[in-house]
């Protein structure tokens, strides 16, 4: 090859390079809206009205996501440090752009599926297990509901191998929540967020080897593009939701009770939360919630 046609060559390459790496074709490289753009004032009432639902009960903070004050962690299960933790705490300014193989259901962060498909209605149950988690199946066995739960790895070995047993047995779908529930699970490599799917995956099959389990759902909804990629290599897809009570807060019952009556619809996942500390606020909500939803949808687990 002549040197110049080379060198024009070179050129070549290294421009192709350079414009892959910057426009965010490959769905990687989207750029994460600055932390703080969001006002964090925002609660998990504003962030159901908006469609956005809640985060959890770890650190305290609800949505909307992304707000940088979802990452100070207090609670329960403490977040992890990380150098990266104060300036990679947000979300995506939008979710991931339509792709043909994504359903039509996937319009949460990053692709996730914020919607069940149908008209039909999905519980979910997040944190757990925990000192409700009883509770909580005892009222969907008395109606006859299947829900989707929602598995902290970490918390399993404080309570009975029992319970993950009886989510099974008694017909409610899986979800991996991560180990350690780390609300920046965003920000860490990718072995990182491998490493705690799959020491989930691992502690639940180690109780009921052959359960399928077909979801993830990030720490407080943080979906980003790599957490969607890492778990659907494993086989999971990402389960945002579009209802959310902040139950984790504790409103009290009957805010509950309103909160998830007024805004469920045909499609929508609703998060409520069996772990992550006393649930009995949602377990009374349940009473009034689970009769009241049955009598206006069908009310489905996200499909095995
Ligand atoms: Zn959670």
């Amino acid at each position: 090859m002549a040197p110049r046609h080379r060198r024009l060559l070179i050129t070549l390459v290294i421009t192709v390079l350079l414009t892959s790496c910057t426009t965010g074709d490959n769905g990687v490289w989207t750029q994460p809206r600055a932390a703080g753009t969001l006002s964090a004032s925002g609660t998990g009432s504003d962030a159901t009205a908006s469609g956005q639902g809640g985060g959890g009960p770890i650190n305290g903070t609800a949505k909307p996501r992304p707000s940088a004050s979802r990452s100070q962690g207090s609670g329960l299960y403490p977040v992890s440090p990380s150098p990266l933790s104060s300036a990679t705490s947000a979300s995506p300014s939008t979710p991931a752009p339509p792709s043909p193989t994504l359903p039509n259901n996937a319009h949460g962060p990053a692709g996730s599926l914020n919607t069940t498909g149908s008209d039909a209605v999905a519980l979910t149950f997040d944190d757990g297990p925990g000192g409700n988690t009883g509770q909580v199946l005892d009222l969907l066995k008395q109606y006859g509901i299947h829900a989707t739960f929602c598995i902290i790895g970490r918390m399993i070995g404080d309570y009975s191998p029992d319970l993950i047993r009886r989510i099974v047995a008694d017909g409610h779908t899986l979800c991996n929540h991560t180990w350690s529930h780390d609300l920046n699970l965003r920000t860490r490599s990718e072995d990182q967020i491998r490493s705690e799917l799959q020491r989930t995956n691992d502690a639940i099959h180690a109780i009921v080897p052959d359960a399928p389990i077909k979801y993830f759902r990030n720490p407080g909804g943080n979906f980003s593009p790599l957490t969607v990629s890492v778990a659907a290599s494993m086989g999971m897809q990402s389960l945002d939701w579009n209802v959310d009570p902040s139950d984790w807060s504790r409103p009290g019952t009957q805010s509950i009770i309103n909160n998830v009556l007024s805004h469920t619809h045909a499609g929508s996942i609703v998060l409520m939360h069996d772990g992550g500390g006393d649930r009995s606020q949602t377990v009374q909500a349940l009473r009034t919630i689970l009769p009241n939803l049955q009598s206006r949808f069908t009310l489905i687990p996200m499909p095995d």
